[in-house]
């Protein structure tokens, strides 16, 4: 009997959710065992015309990272959604755009005029930037479009599952790919990973502060860590209390707080928001001084409470006015 076909396929994203893969180790033996791997272009030479030649439909599920900017990317988007039962958003940032998202505080005009003309490393006195299409010898090269904005999978084409993380680890991966083999798939826009805030899964719990006045906000770096005690109670910002659970509190335990890399649980609209609030509300200070003093240790909002998440919150991008 013909195995069940599965791809994996990359966008915008560093290459840390291929490496999950890789890291199910001998259980990936037990994947291909059972499973017919028809497109992974980080491990094995299929070409995109082997996937637009199948029938609509014949791909059990796609596992796609990776945010989507490129004209490439949006084309494989919607060609692996056509071909798939399940197109699975793996990772941070086709879950919720990820890092990659973080570009889009920056218009695409700005992005490209740094990187080839006015970045300090740059030797580029002609200000010559890539043309999508030109002629040489007869022959037409192109190159995909940079788009003006960073989106999630689920922003461009209809998304079946998403499975989080910054990467996913391997336990939920190989659940997921456990739930695909028994046919065992919960309701259609599920989030593969317990729907409760780490902190509820956290070593450190018991240490979370009830009742915080914030003072001054201090980054990692700029204080001995204590190893047991909430980071919160330390005054370092950790996004654990607005964070999916499901990475076995990862960082916590490397005694790093958390960056929100699973996004919000089910109840969280916009992860950022969520966290700054309950922060805000907590400052001492209620006079502007004091306030603004607090928040010094926080130099950088955007990344730190927005850091996978940009492109899925509520203000989404800035706007060049
Ligand atoms: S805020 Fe961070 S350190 Fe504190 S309990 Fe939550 S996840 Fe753990
Ligand atoms: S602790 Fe936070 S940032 Fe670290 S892996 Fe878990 S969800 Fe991601």
């Amino acid at each position: 009997m013909a195995k069940p076909k599965v791809a994996f396929y990359w966008c915008a994203s560093c290459g840390g959710c291929e490496e999950t893969v890789v890291d199910l180790a001998e259980d990936i033996l037990g994947v291909v065992e059972k499973l017919d791997i028809v497109l992974w272009p980080v491990a094995m030479d299929f070409k995109y015309k082997d996937v637009e030649a199948m029938p609509d439909g014949s791909i059990l599920a796609t596992l796609l990272n990776g945010a989507i900017r490129s004209s490439e990317q949006e084309y494989m988007a919607r060609l692996l959604r056509r071909k798939s039962r399940f197109l699975i958003a793996y990772g941070a940032c086709a879950h919720t755009g990820g890092i990659p998202g973080l570009a889009n505080q920056f218009p695409r005009e700005q992005i490209l005029e740094f990187v080839y003309e006015s970045a300090p490393t740059n030797v580029n006195e002609q200000k010559i930037r890539p043309q999508c299409r030109f002629e040489e010898n007869g022959r037409t090269p192109h190159l995909p479009e940079f788009r003006e904005l960073v989106r999630s999978l689920d922003q461009v084409v209809d998304v079946d599952y998403c499975v989080p993380g910054c990467p996913p680890t391997p336990k939920i991966t190989k659940a997921a790919v456990g739930a695909l083999l028994d046919g065992r798939m919960p309701p259609k826009g599920s989030v593969l990973a317990p729907d409760i805030a780490l902190c509820d899964q956290c070593p450190r719990k018991d240490s979370k502060p009830t009742n915080v006045a914030f003072v001054q906000f201090q980054r990692p770096v700029e204080k001995p860590l204590d190893m047991e005690k909430c980071f919160l109670a330390q005054g370092v910002v950790c996004m654990g209390p607005s964070t999916r659970s499901g990475c076995e509190a990862a960082c916590i335990t490397g005694n790093m707080p958390c960056t929100g890399c699973f996004a919000g649980t089910s109840r969280v609209h916009d992860q950022g928001a969520k966290m700054l609030s309950s922060l805000c509300a907590n400052i001492e200070a209620k006079e502007e001084a004091g306030i603004n003093k607090a928040l010094t240790g926080i130099p950088d909002p955007v990344g730190t409470f927005y850091r996978y998440s940009l492109a899925k919150s509520t203000l989404r991008r800035k706007v060049n006015l």
